[in-house]
């Protein structure tokens, strides 16, 4: 839009009615991607109006998760239309504008922070009841340019029980009070593997270790002075690793497998 005066962000106006949820991590791998696909069809499933900006630069698998890989937004006049998936939910993905799909992006911040503006502001996103951002991991540059143009998005902080992954989703967690964001929550993934043969707590394997989620949130509390609670423990459920490969997240085509049962009932804390 060179040259021309850039449109408002909705979500960032005084009115909106829209929540805005990032969903932050530390480190790449800990299943923060499909914690928002899983998210966003739950609350979808609450009979919520639910859109997903997909920003995470070196993964981008939000769109394959919900099952709209091979689709690309339309245009009407100078607005970009999201991708509806099967569920209702609506999607954009900075895959989405790359010209190739094949193409890597090697974006440095002013352009990264003008994709993440493109996505808020030049989406017809309609009238969302919540809006959920996928970040890249880390503390890099999209989580501050949406800390500058979103400073009322509330963080949820996604980590392993592992005590390295905890350490740097603390930072992210920082981060984001850095930019004045709330930290609504900590969602520990592939907290544990339920027991195969019996599926009794006693049984169960804690792979990744234990206590990165309380830990997490333990730190951030006493360091913003609020508390910042853990939302749920989400077991190592393989049919969650299959649903998201399949395009079909769990909470929606295996509602009672563990994982969706929690991923649930994280929605409607939130
Ligand atoms: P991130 O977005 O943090 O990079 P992903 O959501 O892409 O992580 O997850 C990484 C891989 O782990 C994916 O293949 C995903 O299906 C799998 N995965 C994530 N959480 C779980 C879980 N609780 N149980 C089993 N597999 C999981």
């Amino acid at each position: 839009r060179g040259g021309q005066a850039q449109r408002e962000i909705p979500f960032a106006q005084p009115g909106s009615l829209t929540k805005v949820f990032a969903i932050a991590s530390g480190k790449g791998g800990v299943g923060k991607s499909s914690v928002t696909v899983n998210l966003a069809l739950a609350m979808a499933k609450q009979g919520l109006k639910v859109g997903v900006v997909d920003a995470d630069i070196y993964g981008h698998s939000v769109p394959a998760m919900l099952g709209v890989a091979d689709q690309r937004p339309t245009q009407v006049e100078d607005l970009i239309m999201p991708v509806p998936t099967p569920s209702g939910v609506s999607v954009i993905s900075i895959g989405m504008l790359k010209p190739r799909r094949d193409q890597v992006v090697a974006w440095r911040g002013p352009m990264l922070d003008r994709a993440l503006v493109q996505m808020l502001s030049d989406v017809y996103w309609g009238s969302l009841d919540v809006l959920l951002l996928d970040l890249p991991p880390g503390t890099g540059d999209v989580a501050i340019s949406l800390g500058q143009h979103l400073p009322g998005a509330e963080v949820v902080v996604v980590t392993t029980p592992q005590e390295a992954a905890a350490e740097v989703a603390e930072r992210a967690g920082t981060m984001a009070s850095m930019m004045h964001q709330r930290v609504v929550g900590v969602v520990e993934n592939m907290s544990f593997l339920p027991c195969p043969h019996c599926g009794a707590d006693e049984h169960r394997l804690e792979i990744f270790g234990s206590g990165g989620g309380e830990r997490v949130a333990g730190t951030l509390s006493a360091r913003f002075g609020y508390d910042v609670p853990v939302l749920g423990q989400v077991p190592i459920d393989p049919s969650l690793r299959e649903g998201g490969d399949a395009g079909k997240p769990i909470v929606e085509s295996d509602p009672t497998a563990p994982g969706a049962r929690v991923l649930t009932a994280i929605a409607e804390k939130l």
